[in-house]
């Protein structure tokens, strides 16, 4: 099914100048990019953004990770976008990420950890509304 997904390459993938390297991983895959701009994103966005993740021991260290630099929000679209945004980018626990993946690849902690794709297409509706409202 052709589908959309909200990608973000988080800040340290911009200061690490990773961003061409995490770009071309999708477009290997054959997603294609719809829309992409860079943004510093204030407490509020991300907040709502990571509304689940409220009252986690990492939430705060999250959210100022979230807010150290500017980051990039890229809409993808292509077949099955949403799962194979997140297999591109790798498992959640770093130590179960695996070589080939984007957090296998350069990640080495889970909080900071380069990527973000939506995780269902709820969640994808969601997220593409609130980092693209103007769309
Ligand atoms: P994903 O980004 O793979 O969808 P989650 O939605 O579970 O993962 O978590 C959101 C973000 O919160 C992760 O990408 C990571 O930056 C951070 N995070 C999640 N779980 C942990 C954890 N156990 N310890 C530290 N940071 C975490
Ligand atoms: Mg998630």
């Amino acid at each position: 099914m052709l589908e959309k997904t909200l990608v973000i390459i988080k800040p340290d993938g911009v200061k690490r100048g990773l961003v061409g390297e995490i770009i071309k991983r999708y477009e290997q895959k054959q997603l294609v990019i719809k829309s992409i701009k860079i943004v510093n994103a204030d407490y509020t966005l991300l907040r709502e953004h990571y509304y689940e993740h409220i009252g986690k021991s990492y939430f705060n260290e999250l959210l100022n990770y979230m807010m150290s630099g500017p980051l990039i929000a890229i809409i993808w679209e292509g077949e099955n976008a949403i799962k194979l945004a997140r297999y591109i980018n790798g498992d959640t626990n770093i130590e179960k990420a695996m070589p080939g993946t984007i957090r296998g690849d350069f990640a080495s902690n889970t909080t900071y950890n380069l990527v973000h794709a939506s995780d269902s297409a709820e969640s994808a509706e969601r997220e593409l509304k609130l980092w693209f409202p103007e769309l």
